[in-house]
């Protein structure tokens, strides 16, 4: 229509979209004021080690507490943060308090320390200085290496796969171990698997939630955690919610899990009370 109104680029814009954009540009510049004022939070969802039912550390997952919108999900401000270029300094963020957080748990308590995960936007593998940044902050919280995984999905496997090759290599040559998150919904062949120095699949949830209701789903479970198995990687089942697949997925062999079964992400509070008490979930 455009053309037939002799109008611009944006004549064919119903205003129900600038509405839209506008609202996008405004949720952009709150996001920049968050991020400078410090009012981002995280929240940490316990991983639970099926053989012992103990947990043994937490995903880090970041929150926005919006003044006038209320909570704000990962889901629809990660893409904002990644289509401007924040994710940089927002992911170095989210390391930063994630490690601190971690090293703090360490201290507290007398037992084994706490695993801390961190997502990794593939937008993160862009920049060269990933692994830099990633020692810096490590250096800075006085985190070990060995204790901190990073997520990323398939994605970071699929595209620029050359270079982000080379960015795991030296990511792992810092200490730390890499999963491949929501495993099974992305497109990574078996080859990539075995080249790039994955340690963990995280199974997704979709697979977990049709789990016995759904054959298929069921086997391609079983088929990732033997995968997993074979490549010698741990693997973690996501969003478990019932006994039934907590079940089914011990019978597989499954080593890790997560899922409101267990708890769902808490504020730091709540997840350092779970850890200290030596929770058994
Ligand atoms: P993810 O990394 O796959 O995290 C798991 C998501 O599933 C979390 O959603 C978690 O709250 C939710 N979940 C966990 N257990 C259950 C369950 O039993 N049932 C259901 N229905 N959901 C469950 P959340 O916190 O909303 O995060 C969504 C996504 O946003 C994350 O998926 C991750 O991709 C992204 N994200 C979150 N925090 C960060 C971050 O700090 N950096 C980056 N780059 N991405 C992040
Ligand atoms: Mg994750
Ligand atoms: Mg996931
Ligand atoms: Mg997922």
């Amino acid at each position: 229509h455009a053309k037939a109104t002799g109008g611009g680029v944006f004549s064919s814009y119903h205003p129900r979209m600038r509405e839209g954009l506008a609202d996008r540009l405004e949720l952009e510049s709150d996001l920049r004021a968050a991020l400078e004022n410090g009012d981002l939070r995280l929240h940490y969802q316990p991983t639970v080690d099926l053989a012992t039912s103990q947990v043994i550390g937490f995903e880090a997952l970041v929150r926005w507490p919006h003044p006038t919108r209320g909570m704000i999900n990962p889901l629809d401000f990660i893409p904002i943060a990644e289509a401007t270029g924040m994710i940089v300094p927002l992911g170095r963020w989210v390391l930063h308090e994630a490690c601190r957080q971690a090293v703090a748990w360490a201290a507290a308590g007398d037992g084994p320390p706490p695993k801390m995960s961190v997502n990794v936007s593939v937008r993160q593998f862009d920049r060269a200085d990933l692994s830099e940044m990633v020692t810096q902050v490590l250096t800075d919280t006085g985190m070990p290496a060995d204790r901190l995984c990073l997520e990323m999905t398939e994605s970071v496997l699929m595209t620029d796969t050359e270079a982000n090759l080379e960015q795991l290599l030296r990511l792992k040559a810092l200490g730390l171990t890499l999963a491949i998150d929501d495993f099974g919904t992305g497109y990574s062949s078996l080859a990539y698997l075995r080249r790039f120095p994955v340690d963990t699949l995280k199974i997704d949830r979709s697979f977990v939630e049709r789990l016995g209701v759904i054959a298929d789903d069921t086997a391609l479970t079983d088929t990732i955690v033997r995968l997993g198995k074979s490549l010698g990687m741990a693997t973690v089942a996501e969003g478990i919610e019932e006994f039934g697949q907590l079940a089914a997925l011990r019978e597989m062999g499954c080593g890790f899990a997560q899922g409101y079964y267990f708890s769902r992400p808490v504020p730091a509070d709540e997840a350092g009370r779970l850890f200290l008490e030596g929770a058994n979930v």
